[in-house]
């Protein structure tokens, strides 16, 4: 770990960054032509072997916060630049919410690009890597440095162009699908991804830890077993839970007992529930899990008829995802909707593993420290905790602590309305769309205007309309964890975007006046670049109706920037915006970024936590000790608790939900890591086949590989007239077994080898002839259609192996092991396979002729 308050490094970065200040007060007068010199003179510095890497950051940092400046009227602040230097060392920097991350990227990625790297600044939705991207494009502007945005809506054709840029936007979603995508295409032109080299990720945690769980997969659809997932369900139904099955809430499985086996075989009327040629018990055990472990309106939500996954930390509806393994159409038999096709994988990678790809990584956000191990261990990056611009003034109460659920939520109900009363504003976290919605059914009894910000479709669009409110006085807001991430709540409102929506609004009333006759209207995209017309030229002078609106905004703005004022400092002197908790979450990580919603950039704030014995989390994972606690300070159960003891048990609770969380993600890992060795082999031999020109030599070296292996085993086999006729079959040649049988393996050896050269050369001739170029193309599409095909076969046999493994080492040493042994001789298997399988196609390659 770098400790930043350590005398030598502390000293080392004071050093750079008051040289960059000073080289930067040098740059203030340079004029906008000279700036913009600044970007190649740094590129050939950097090519000159006298310069020192820190003095050319030195230059490039000074010279982008000038930029900066120019393009934002902002001035960065010093520990923005050292969070700057913390990214370009390839490390986490943690930096509270409201401390300007978004400006602190630009200065790593502008240094990176003048080393000639491609840098990709990866953001958690679309909405953010466009806002960013627009940001960074008006401040590049100033120095030539082009800036990608890649979002759902970019073509494929686009996609490429801004790969190309400097500096690309992208969601880490995109960017792997981009990935997957790439390594599948049949064509080199196909292409769009320029290489991995160095990539700063915002909401480091929520991206690399939150999101690790589950797998990016591009899946094909395939035949669909209805009557299996019907038959399933009704037989869950029959189950008793604690007699047939137990149900291990922490890791979300399902153990049937010996009797709840028989029972189910018996209702099937079925010999073996394991049987591997006819596995029942994947349809079992999902339609236990589905009864059990996913429940409507938590884990789901139903929307157009379909099962739609809700994100479990940040409680946004995941369109479109679907869970894996059967699990998906399992519960779409509860539901008794229609069962979808199963999905069959045919690329997956996890994040990990995809970021892994990078030369360097770095990362940015507000939560990182209590996670700094596993970043440590996995990425090798440090989590660097850097001060916040002013002090923090935020008071974290300690925990109200509760005994039932019930009379938690009538405080946090009161609680509300008591600040309601005084206006002061108050943002409430739940852990599920259920719960956030209990809550406003409380307020609306208790009369409390509200607003609700969860996954529901119907809330998500004005998600960042409810947060630009939350800070303002007066305004209550229940959200479900963290949505409306990267959008931070301003005390007293957001001058900027009240101007944008009166403005909008403005410009709507007066071209529906002028059309009224016409009836025609305006788009939002309309308005909206008319809006981004008017902030980005108020210098230009010659447009007449812009110049009208300019004058509007200004007068907007005079006004609106007092009122916000006053409102801010009426909000602060309630004490500022309120953060309550109502349960503690699977980390103290998510805790802390509820709570660092509250007192930005030196506000003042609370944040405080209520919770119950109830809570999900200390029923599981609890144990007795915190029952007991309670009950010997037998007190009644109206009064909440505030036991440094209870609060000592809950915290170590938690910690043991963050490790065995933690676990999880390091199995997903270890295991994930070995068929992503085998993944980079193939997608790298799938790379030069696709780039090279030379197929024939790939097409010969299998050939000889395959002969080699077939020979080993000849050599070893007593069945040898048998293997030879193989050998013979598979090349598609003439020739007597019997003159062969008495050759050695050296002999035999040449002579195949040899064989095999004359008999592809007759081919080549032979298509030449008809084709011109066309053994070439049949090359290329043979040997990519049979890796591609192999592969996608392997990755099903892997993940059976993944659940075999699982079910019969239940309880046993080291699984891993026996995973990585077996998986590597499915490896094997599958290249000799696409070996074999290329030569005997490509030898009896004929042109046949459509007439
Ligand atoms: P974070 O991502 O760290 O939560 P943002 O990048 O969203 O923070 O910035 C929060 C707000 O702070 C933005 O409105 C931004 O314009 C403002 N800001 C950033 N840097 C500065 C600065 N140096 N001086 C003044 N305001 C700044
Ligand atoms: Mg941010």
């Amino acid at each position: 770990m770098i400790n930043l308050f350590s005398y030598n490094s502390t000293n080392k970065h004071k050093d750079t960054i008051k040289k960059i200040n000073k080289i930067y007060e040098n740059i203030k007068d340079y004029p906008d032509s000279l700036l913009a010199e600044q970007t190649k003179k740094l590129e050939d510095l950097a090519k000159s072997p006298k310069i020192t890497n820190t003095a050319l950051l030195i230059e490039a940092f000074a010279t982008l916060k000038e930029a900066i400046f120019r393009a934002t009227n902002l001035e960065l602040f010093d520990v923005q630049i050292l969070g700057g230097i913390t990214l370009n060392n390839g490390n986490i920097a943690e930096m509270k919410t409201g401390e300007g991350k978004t400006l602190v990227a630009l200065l790593p990625a502008y240094f990176n690009s003048l080393l000639k790297k491609k840098v990709h600044i990866i953001t958690v939705n679309d909405y953010l890597a466009e806002r960013d991207a627009t940001l960074a494009k008006k401040i590049f502007s100033y120095l030539n440095i082009e800036i990608g945005l890649i979002t759902q809506t970019t073509t494929s054709q686009e996609r490429k162009k801004e790969y190309r840029c400097n500096i690309t936007y992208i969601t880490n979603s995109e960017l792997g699908f981009d990935y997957l995508k790439d390594n599948m295409s049949i064509h080199q032109d196909d292409i769009i991804q320029q290489g991995f080299h160095y990539a700063i990720i915002d909401e480091v945690d929520s991206i690399l830890i939150d999101e690790a769980r589950t797998p990016l997969i591009i899946s094909g659809a395939t035949k669909v077993k209805k009557e299996f997932y019907k038959s399933s369900e009704k037989v869950s139904k029959v189950l008793q839970k604690n007699t047939d099955y137990n149900v291990d809430e922490k890791s979300k499985s399902i153990i049937l007992t010996s009797k709840g086996i028989y029972k189910c075989e018996k209702i099937l009327n079925i010999d073996n529930l394991y049987d591997i040629q006819n596995p029942w018990i994947k349809y079992i055990i999902n339609s236990l899990k589905a009864k059990e472990l996913f429940l409507k309106n938590r884990d789901y939500i139903i929307k157009d008829s379909q099962i739609t996954i809700v994100d479990e930390f940040t409680g946004r509806v995941m369109t479109g995802r679907r869970w894996s393994d059967g699990l998906h159409q399992a519960i779409e038999a509860k539901e008794n909707i229609k069962i979808e096709a199963e999905n069959k994988t045919l690329a997956s990678i996890t994040y990990q593993n995809l970021f892994l790809l990078y030369e360097k990584l770095s990362g940015m956000t507000g939560t990182a420290k209590t996670e700094e191990e596993e970043f440590n261990n996995i990425y090798k990056m440090n989590v660097v905790s850097i001060p916040t611009n002013k002090k923090c003034l935020r008071k974290d109460m300690p925990d109200l602590v509760y005994k039932n659920e019930y009379i938690k939520w009538e405080a946090i109900a009161q609680e509300c309305l008591d600040m309601y009363k005084i206006g002061r504003p108050t943002l409430i976290g739940t852990t599920s769309i259920s719960k956030s919605e209990l809550l406003s059914k409380m307020l609306q009894e208790l009369e409390v205007p509200h607003n609700l910000l969860n996954a529901k479709p119907e809330n998500i669009a004005q998600e960042s309309k409810i947060i630009l409110e939350a800070g303002r006085k007066n305004t209550i807001t229940i959200a479900t964890n963290m949505a409306g991430r990267g959008t931070d709540i301003i005390l007293g409102g957001n001058t900027e975007k009240i101007i944008e929506q009166k403005i909008k609004k403005y410009i709507r009333e007066i071209f529906d006046k002028e059309n009224e006759n016409t009836k025609k209207s305006l788009s939002n995209i309309q308005i909206e670049s008319i809006i981004k017309k008017i902030k980005f030229q108020l210098k230009d002078e010659n447009n007449g109706q812009i110049i009208d609106l300019r004058e509007i905004y200004k007068k907007l703005k005079e006004k609106y920037t007092k009122s916000c004022e006053i409102e801010k400092n009426y909000v602060l002197n309630l004490g500022g915006l309120y953060v309550i908790g109502t349960e503690r979450h699977e980390s103290r990580r998510i805790d802390n970024q509820l709570r660092g919603r509250s007192g930005r950039q030196g506000d003042k704030g609370t944040s405080r936590f209520f919770l119950s014995l109830q809570d999900n989390l200390f029923r599981i994972f609890g144990g007795n000790k915190i029952e007991n606690i309670i009950n010997n300070l037998n007190i009644d159960s109206n009064t909440p608790i505030e036991s440094i003891l209870l609060t000592k048990s809950l915290d170590s609770a938690q910690k043991k939900v963050e490790a065995y969380f933690y676990d999880i993600r390091k199995q997903l890992f270890e295991y994930d890591e070995v068929i992503h060795n085998q993944r980079k082999a193939i997608y790298k031999e799938r790379k030069k086949i696709l780039t090279y020109t030379f197929t024939r030599d790939c097409i010969i070296e299998y050939g000889e590989q395959t002969i080699k292996e077939m020979l080993n085993i000849y050599f070893k086999n007593k069945r040898k007239e048998e293997i030879l006729k193989e050998i013979i079959k598979l090349l598609n040649i003439k020739t007597n077994t019997n003159k062969l049988l008495k050759m050695n393996s050296s002999e035999l050896k040449s002579y195949f080898n040899e064989q095999l050269r004359i008999s592809y050369d007759l081919k080549e001739v032979y298509l030449e002839q008809l084709r011109p170029g066309l053994i070439r193309q049949l090359e290329k599409y043979y040997l990519l259609q049979q890796i591609d095909q192999a592969w996608q076969e392997h990755i099903d046999k892997m993940s059976l192996l993944k659940e075999y493994i699982g079910w019969r080492s239940y309880g046993q040493q080291d699984p891993l092991i026996e995973y990585k042994n077996e998986a590597f001789n499915l490896f094997i298997n599958m290249i000799t396979y696409i070996r074999q399988t290329v030569i005997y196609l490509i030898m009896r390659s004929r042109l046949i002729i459509d007439i």
